[in-house]
């Protein structure tokens, strides 16, 4: 490896930890990266919290960004997908401008990867074969997934599996919103003990014991707090910190909320 390869990797490492830190200025950025010729160290945020009420905060400041969704629909055995694929993404787009949050929907011809970004999140809807192979492909345990979607922390990225439960456009926006929004730091109502299920997008219950509004675009809708921390997470407050802090990942969250609340994580409730 010859110095110029060096210089570049070294660069590339470092734009990718500049990118963790939006607010930062070119000229900063500039002398930071560049104060003596050696690469600054760039550290996380410092005071994370994984108290439930500051990973769940009820006061938030509006986000006003655009959130930006990327949308990969497999080749075959997608029919239950394909057949409103308008009418859905059109359904989430509703939702999320209903929590005060705007859309991007992209379509994508290949496979996601893994985002990293606050404001962005992906999903991929496949055939049950082709959602099998995926899991298997990511490392993901397969055993422990029999329902009809997942949101897998590591990669951070939400997958639909095609099957009976997407029997309408505003069901199938519910099912795909819900592990969007797992990407998003959202857990389920019922993560702790002594919480229940809310009925609302984040609910886990079997979509048959489910209800759906049909007022609502995908009829159900988000409490109070999770819309706070929706906004609180999309702008970079603490929750996006401590689900950065967590490897994206819900499980971890849940057990990093349970050590600093003094709370008993629902086990039941983990991994959906
Ligand atoms: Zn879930």
């Amino acid at each position: 490896m010859n110095r110029g390869d060096l210089s570049r990797r070294e660069f590339i490492r470092t734009a990718t930890g500049l990118a963790l830190f939006g607010s930062y200025s070119n000229a900063q950025a500039q002398r930071d990266l560049f104060p003596d010729g050696n690469i600054t160290v760039f550290e996380k945020r410092r005071n994370v919290s994984f108290k439930l009420e500051d990973v769940m905060p009820v006061k938030y400041k509006k986000f006003n960004g655009t959130v930006s969704l990327d949308v990969y629909v497999g080749e075959t055995g997608t029919e239950c997908f394909k057949l409103h694929l308008m009418e859905v993404t059109g359904r989430i787009g509703k939702f999320f401008l209903d929590q005060g949050v705007k859309t991007d929907v992209h379509f994508m011809r290949r496979k996601l990867h893994r985002y990293t970004s606050a404001t962005s999140m992906g999903i991929e809807l496949l055939s049950p074969e082709a959602f099998d192979k995926r899991m298997s492909d990511l490392h993901i345990n397969a055993k422990s997934i029999d329902y009809s979607g997942h949101y897998g922390g590591a990669q951070r990225m939400a997958f639909c599996r095609a099957g009976k439960e997407y029997t309408s456009p505003t069901i199938t926006a519910k099912l795909m919103t819900h592990e969007i929004l797992h990407g998003f730091s959202l857990m389920h109502p019922d993560s702790f003990e002594g919480m229940e299920d809310d009925g609302g997008v984040m609910s886990r219950a079997p979509i048959e014991k489910q209800t759906f509004d049909s007022s609502l675009p995908i009829g159900q809708t988000l409490s109070e707090r999770q819309v706070a921390q929706l906004h609180s997470f999309l702008g970079k407050e603490n929750p996006y910190w401590a689900f950065l802090k967590a490897n994206y990942d819900s499980n971890s969250l849940a057990l990093e909320i349970e050590k600093a609340s003094g709370l008993r994580l629902n086990a039941r409730s983990m991994n959906k």
